[in-house]
């Protein structure tokens, strides 16, 4: 595995590479992340290597994605980790950039939809949109890759990324991976380490939540106010940001329409934010 910092010499070595040992029909997936890897990235690194032949890994704590008095200084960092993991899943190349060599003084940065961008998560962080899509794009265009990778469990996320490529013209695949969760429901996230054990047994109201969604919804109740109602009885002891309720392209949906319907819930459990859904 060659593990890179520069964003210059990624771009030569994948260009070298591209001209010494692929051919053109050849193929690269892209997995970002911001490090603290666990089993989710790992389904992502996965996926990435069945659909091409080359996969790059990125890791990078995006500052700008973080708003002031945020969790920045104390989310999870595990280098050594990490590049063991990428090692063993066979990830071909690790970018490990610092954060001068993604970012300068008085930049030219993407601005998230007005609206897209500030709902649900951005409504509770505005301007972290911002960042991640300025990441994103930055990101894609070292990289250059056939496909990029995105969970499905930061479904906004992915969403706006999405919209992002489609409307700036961008020739990459978006491919979405589904959520890993713990036996217990519990979507992995790196910031489950923040939980202590009394609030990780809370947390799992979050998938349970979701959980006696789905049953509602098999049962034949498709009313999106009874399902949210029902939801919001079961996490009431918890911070609610939102519960709602949104077709695929994130419109509020009275009513689920299966094969159309994402359930997006976020809380905060002690201080720790969580977020997670569930695609109908
Ligand atoms: P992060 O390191 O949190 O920025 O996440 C990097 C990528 O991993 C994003 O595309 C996330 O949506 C994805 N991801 C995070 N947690 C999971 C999970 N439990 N299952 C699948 N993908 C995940």
């Amino acid at each position: 595995m060659k593990i890179i910092s520069n964003p210059f010499e990624l771009k030569e070595y994948l260009h070298a590479n591209k001209s010494i040992g692929f051919q053109e029909n050849q193929s690269i997936g892209f997995v970002p992340t911001m490090g603290a890897l666990h089993e989710g990235h790992i389904s992502l690194i996965k996926k990435a290597k069945e659909q091409n032949e080359l996969v790059v890994v990125s890791i990078f704590l995006n500052p700008t994605q973080f708003l002031k008095g945020e969790d920045l200084d104390k989310y999870p960092k595990k280098e050594v980790a990490d590049t063991k993991l990428c090692q063993l899943s066979g990830v071909d190349v690790l970018f490990f950039p610092n954060v001068n060599d993604i970012y300068t003084q008085d930049e030219v940065s993407v601005l998230a939809p007005k609206v897209r961008g500030f709902v649900l998560e951005g409504e509770s962080r505005p301007g972290h949109f911002n960042g991640v899509l300025t990441v994103v794009m930055k990101l894609l265009n070292i990289v250059n890759p056939t496909r990029a990778y995105f969970g499905k469990k930061d479904a906004q996320q992915l969403n706006l990324i999405s919209l992002m490529v489609k409307q700036f013209f961008m020739s990459v695949e978006i491919v979405a991976v589904d959520t890993v969760r713990e036996k217990d429901g519990l979507a992995l996230s790196s910031r489950n380490a923040f939980l202590t054990k009394e609030e990780r047994e809370e947390a799992l109201k979050i998938a349970t939540s979701l959980r006696n969604a789905t049953a509602m919804v098999m049962r034949g109740v498709l009313d999106s106010k009874e399902i949210t109602s029902n939801m919001r009885e079961i996490l009431a002891p918890l911070h609610i940001f939102y519960v709602e309720i949104l077709n695929r392209n994130f419109n509020q949906l009275s009513h689920v329409e299966i094969g159309n319907t994402i359930i997006l819930v976020e809380v905060r459990v002690g201080t720790t934010r969580l977020l997670d859904n569930i695609w109908l």
